[in-house]
């Protein structure tokens, strides 16, 4: 079965919202299997949106539209649904009874142009809208189908899930199915050197690399008979993409760094504190995204200046004097400062320069330093950014997740391991006591 999507909406063509219900329908239609291989978008305009419907009838057996289902005149979608497929409109009595009910319940006055909401073209069925007024279609001529779907993406999608994506399942032959691997540590080029194998030779499942701020994802999508077949499909390759790639990968599907590190904290019966300076509380802020965070994370504080890194820290002064606030000295005292005001097992420290002024030669925009202290463990890692004030902030939170992720993976599951990493390049400070590491 092969599809088409066609939005609409003068808006869309304006730029001032963007189209995600096609984003959400490609998903779904992937999801079942079905091909898309156009997506229209036209404005709120009789003529146009009859010839792009016209245009997409000619070609697949399924349309489905969104938006200009609503009760002014510049809502004309079913109205041209009908005339293309030449059907007239018909009073559909139960969409008008709920409109009534809907408006008798919000207390407001019904016009004229909301009876037209409850028009369908003959022979379809109306899908109801528990989220709104105007009812769905779904209706068949001949061997194609077009729906349409209102624009509020509150009411198409709920609308898609219960009446649409059933139906379609019946007509659809073979599943798709996705997984997608989350891997930090590693840019997009270096990883496609690393699995080049794989990315040339896969056709099913196929693999797609996607880099985002800090982190790529792989995405493999196998096509098969049932689910269980696509599963297993997906399964084979993900076994050998995680012999490859390890540590790199730090989770699947709907993980997030911090939730990944929420669970193994939880998993040790751990708890973590951070001081933060450049990030300005966005550690804590991802953090504290994870439900259930509270019972692993006990705070975290935002020393901006030097005398709260001093005050709440206990940060030395002389340390800030001689080494600057940006210092790996500097991170370290704030990551153990943290961990022994908090009495947590594990404290992290930040500092950096976000920019885009307070650069020097010595100390460019972008660096920055943290530190990660805990039972055995002081690490401070250097890294330097490009990018703005929020790219910055979010890749070093990104980092620094990942940091102790690391840590605490290797330190469960391979001791050996994180000897030999922490090991890498190990330069020693002033005084020697701790290991200052560039890259795990
Ligand atoms: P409409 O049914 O076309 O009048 O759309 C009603 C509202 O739904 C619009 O004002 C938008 O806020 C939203 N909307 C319409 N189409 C889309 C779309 N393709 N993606 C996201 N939101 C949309
Ligand atoms: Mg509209």
């Amino acid at each position: 079965m092969r599809a088409e999507i066609i939005s609409v909406g003068t808006e869309l063509l304006l730029g001032e919202i963007v189209d995600t219900n096609a984003a959400f329908l490609s998903q779904e239609l992937a999801a079942l299997g079905i091909e898309l291989y156009h997506r229209t978008t036209v404005g709120d305009n009789e003529q146009r949106l009859r010839q792009a419907l016209v245009e997409a009838l000619s070609r697949v057996d399924l349309v489905i539209t969104s938006g200009g289902l609503g009760p002014t005149a510049d809502d004309l979608t079913k109205e041209v649904v009908a005339a293309v497929l030449d059907l007239p409109l018909v009073l559909h009595r139960p969409s008008l009874q709920w409109i009534e009910e809907y408006f008798a319940r919000m207390g407001r006055k019904m016009t004229a142009s909301n009876r037209k909401q409850a028009l369908i073209p003959e022979g379809g069925v109306a899908l109801p809208n528990p989220n709104g007024t105007a009812p769905g279609v779904f209706v068949r001529k001949g061997e194609q189908i077009v729906v349409c779907l209102p624009g509020p993406p509150g009411e198409l999608m709920p609308m898609f899930r219960s009446y649409v994506r059933p139906e379609l399942q019946k007509e659809s032959r073979g599943v798709i199915r996705s997984r997608v691997l989350r891997l930090c540590g590693v840019g997009e080029s270096e990883l496609v050197e690393r699995i080049g194998d794989f990315l040339a030779g896969q056709t099913n499942p196929t693999l797609a690399p996607l880099a985002s701020e800090g982190e790529v994802r792989l995405r493999i999508t196998a096509r098969a008979q049932t689910d269980a077949e696509a599963e297993a499909l997906n399964g084979e390759l993900e076994a050998k993409l995680r012999a490859r790639l390890g540590l790199l990968i730090y989770g699947t599907d709907e993980d997030t760094l911090e939730s990944v590190v929420v669970k193994l904290l939880k998993r040790r019966g751990e708890t973590l504190a951070v001081a933060e300076s450049c990030t300005g509380g966005l550690l804590a802020d991802r953090i504290t995204d994870v439900p259930g965070a509270s019972t692993v994370f006990d705070r975290g504080v935002v020393t901006y200046s030097n005398r709260a890194k001093m005050e709440l820290l206990q940060v030395p002064a002389d340390v800030i004097e001689a080494k600057g606030a940006v210092s790996p000295e500097v991170a370290r005292f704030m990551a153990e400062g943290v961990r022994r005001v908090a009495g947590t097992d594990w404290g992290i420290g930040i500092t950096g320069i976000a920019g885009p002024g307070g650069g020097s030669r010595e100390k460019p925009v972008g660096l920055v330093y943290f530190a990660l202290a805990g039972p055995g463990v002081s690490l401070v890692r250097e890294e330097h950014w490009s990018g703005d004030r929020r790219k910055i902030k979010r890749r070093t939170t990104q980092a620094v997740l990942d940091l102790l992720r690391r840590t605490l993976l290797t330190d469960q599951e391979c001791p050996a391991r994180r000897r030999l990493a922490f090991s890498l390049p190990p330069v020693f400070l002033a005084g020697g006591f701790f290991i200052w590491e560039k890259k795990l």
